[in-house]
This record gives C-alpha cells, sequence and structure tokens, in this order.
C-alpha cells in the first residue's frame, strides 16, 4: 500500500490561500472571495457551506456541486482523563483513525498534541505507534482538521495555546504535508498559532532537519534518548541512518531564533539509558547549545519488556544535568488511564 495519501475527496483545509485562491478566481470569481471563505473554513471552523453566510448561494453551490467538502475527518470520541487530558478519536475518510490529544496547562490552558501520520515506519522500541508500522502520512487537511474539530473537545472558556506535533508519526517523515499545514495554522486569517507556539518533534532525520531550519521558525525537539550508538541503534533504528554524532551537528547548525531553546527529549528506560553514566554523556554531548531537557520516564504498554525507571533515579538522572546548568523538566504522565500519554497512541486491537 502507498504511504501517499489517496483519500479521493476535495476538501478545502488540503488548500494554502494561494491555492485556495486560484481555485476561486479559475471560477470567475474575485480573489476576496477566497479569502472570505479562509476565514469561514480556518477561522470560524464551519462544516457548512450553508454557514458562509456573506457568499452568495451561488457560489456556496458551484463549490458544492464541484465536489468540495470542508475538512476530512470525524470527531469520532473524546476519552476524557482524572487529570483533565482528553484524547480525542478522529476518523479519516479511508476508515483509519488518528488520536490527538488536549493537555491542560493550568488557568484553561491546553497543548494540543497532533498526529502526523496513521502510524509510523520508524519502529521505536519503546513506543507504541511504532508497533503499528505505517499505514500512510496525513494530508496538510487532515493536520490541521485535528485543529479545528477539537475545537467541539475544549471545555468552555479554555484555550488551545500551543501545537506539538508529538502525536502518532514521524513528522518529519511527512515533511511536505506537515510544512503545509503549518500555512493555514500560523495564518491571522485561520487559526492564527504563532510558529513559537508549535513545535515539531523528531526522532533525527538529519536531512529533514536542516531542511525545516531552511523554511519554518517553528520549535524543534529531538527525540535523543540514549547517550551512545549502540543503546540508541537498538531503541531505535533510524540511529543507523542518522548516528548520535550527526544529530548532534545537525542541531548546532540549526537556525536558531536568538532566545530561543531546542527541546532534547530523552525518554528514560529502565536499566537501558537510565544510568549516571548515561547522564553524564548526556551532559557532555549538549554542551554549548542552547537547549531544554525533558526526561520522559517510559509510559509502558504491552509487549516490549522495558520499565519505568525508579522515582530516584529519574531524580538522581534531573539532579546531575540540572547541577550542570540545563534546564530540566521530567514530564508527567498526562492522560496514562486513557492511553493518551506520549506514546501509547494508537488504536488497540481489542478497541469498541
Ligand atoms: N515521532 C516523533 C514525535 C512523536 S513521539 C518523535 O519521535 O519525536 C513523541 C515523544 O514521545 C518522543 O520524544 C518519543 O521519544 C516519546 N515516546 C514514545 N514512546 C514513549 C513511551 N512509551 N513513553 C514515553 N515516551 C515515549
Ligand atoms: Fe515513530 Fe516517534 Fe514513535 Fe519513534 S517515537 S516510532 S519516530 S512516533
Amino acid at each position: 500500500m502507498s504511504i501517499r495519501p489517496t483519500v479521493p475527496e476535495k476538501s478545502l483545509t488540503d488548500l494554502s490561500r494561494a491555492a485556495l485562491r486560484e481555485r476561486v478566481t479559475a471560477l470567475g470569481l474575485p480573489r476576496y472571495r477566497a479569502d472570505q471563505i479562509f476565514k469561514w473554513v480556518f477561522q470560524k471552523g464551519i462544516r457548512d457551506f450553508d454557514a458562509m453566510t456573506d457568499l452568495p448561494k451561488a457560489l456556496r453551490q458551484t463549490l458544492a456541486d464541484d465536489g468540495w467538502t470542508i475538512g476530512r475527518v470525524t470527531l469520532e470520541r473524546v476519552a476524557v482523563s482524572v487529570d483533565g487530558t482528553r484524547k480525542l478519536v478522529i476518523r479519516l475518510q479511508d476508515g483509519g483513525a488518528v488520536e490527538s490529544v488536549l493537555i491542560p496547562m493550568g488557568e484553561g490552558r491546553f497543548t494540543q498534541c497532533l498526529s502526523s501520520q496513521l502510524g509510523c515506519a520508524l519502529d521505536c522500541k519503546f513506543c507504541f505507534t511504532g508497533t503499528l508500522g505505517l499505514s500512510r502520512h496525513l494530508t496538510a487537511g487532515e493536520i490541521v482538521d485535528q485543529v479545528l474539530v477539537a475545537r467541539g473537545a475544549v471545555p468552555e472558556g479554555a484555550v488551545v495555546d500551543h501545537l506539538v506535533f508529538m502525536g502518532m508519526g514521524e513528522p518529519l517523515h511527512n515533511f511536505d504535508h506537515v510544512v503545509a499545514s503549518l500555512g493555514p495554522l500560523t495564518d491571522p486569517d485561520g487559526p492564527g498559532y504563532s510558529p513559537r507556539r508549535i513545535t515539531i518533534s523528531t526522532s533525527g532525520l538529519v536531512p529533514q532537519i536542516d531542511a525545516l531550519g531552511q523554511v519554518a521558525p517553528v520549535n524543534l525537539a529531538i527525540s535523543l534518548n540514549a547517550t551512545t550508538d549502540e543503546v540508541r541503534e537498538r531503541i531505535m533504528p533510524i540511529n543507523k541512518r542518522y548516528p548520535i554524532a550527526e544529530l548532534i551537528a545537525a542541531l548546532r547548525r540549526y537556525p536558531l531564533p536568538p532566545r530561543r531553546k531546542l527541546t532534547v527529549e530523552y525518554v528514560l528506560l529502565g536499566g537501558v539509558n537510565d544510568t549516571d553514566a548515561d547522564a553524564q554523556r548526556l551532559g557532555d554531548l549538549l554542551r554549548g547549545l542552547s537547549v531544554r531537557i525533558n526526561l520522559i520516564p517510559w509510559n509502558p504498554f504491552q509487549g516490549p519488556g522495558f520499565a519505568r525507571p525508579a522515582d530516584d533515579r529519574v531524580r538522581a538522572f534531573h539532579q546531575h544535568l540540572d547541577r550542570r546548568g540545563y534546564t530540566v523538566t521530567v514530564r508527567g504522565t498526562k492522560g496514562i488511564d486513557i492511553d493518551a500519554a506520549c506514546g501509547q497512541l494508537g488504536e488497540r486491537p481489542d478497541a469498541a
């Protein structure tokens, strides 16, 4: 099966503003009509042509007759965790489902975790999504749709003020669609997220990291997860292609805007990569880089035989890096009761 999306229907959420203008002017209509449609779709998030009340009825009809729809996903289910995390199960037009997570950050603010692929090809041994393999890339529209449909799942009065590409899939493997989704997501006439409020997390595809640095000033997070090639190769097969030294070199040449930090994610696997020697090597590897280190104690799922490290091990690891002057945070386990924590996303075979 091709990993390229083959969803047949034409969806307006897949169009950039320029592409939308082209379609609209090709219908013999003025450009401002495209801008009106853009706002309805991406800012107001309407899903029905009839709601576009400032457009002539005939134009709405033309779009519908021409086979256009608004969005190609449906919000199928929202699971709510005891800690307020909300997991959205989003059904795609061709039958698959992706998950997106709303993570409460306090004071009515949420961070939305977006999926970029249906499954993932990179086969990291500690990640549930990795066990699924890759079915296909998501289109730009299917990525933007996750943000638009989430509005129906955000508690009254709350706002989603950050987007992170940390859901299912490797965003930089689906580079073109992910970059295309940033157009509408950052457009002031759309959801209007500043690129500083968007983070793309990658397992370390070096050429695409370089390419991203050239096209989009979003935040970058790197899943480093080990300090020796031997261990990293074992838990992240991609390390055979892009070993640690090459990855760190890519971070050193990344055109980071002033006063910003890269995020280095480090999944702590008990007895595998959580020793004092690892903490020492991690500190050495990152020396001189402007980074924030995010430690993520492993979120379990059945199968791979890893263990979550004990709390005092996490603390010791944290303290070592802290003493060396790094900014270190430990990611909590939000959503763990509904399989919405990092690395737990993907339909279980026994799911209803
Ligand atoms: N593919 C991208 C983004 C999705 S994974 C990437 O790998 O960066 C988002 C984060 O979750 C990554 O840092 C990954 O290392 C981490 N992760 C994956 N499985 C996990 C698990 N079971 N427990 C804790 N973190 C996990
Ligand atoms: Fe894919 Fe990221 Fe999971 Fe690795 S950690 S399998 S790259 S989603």
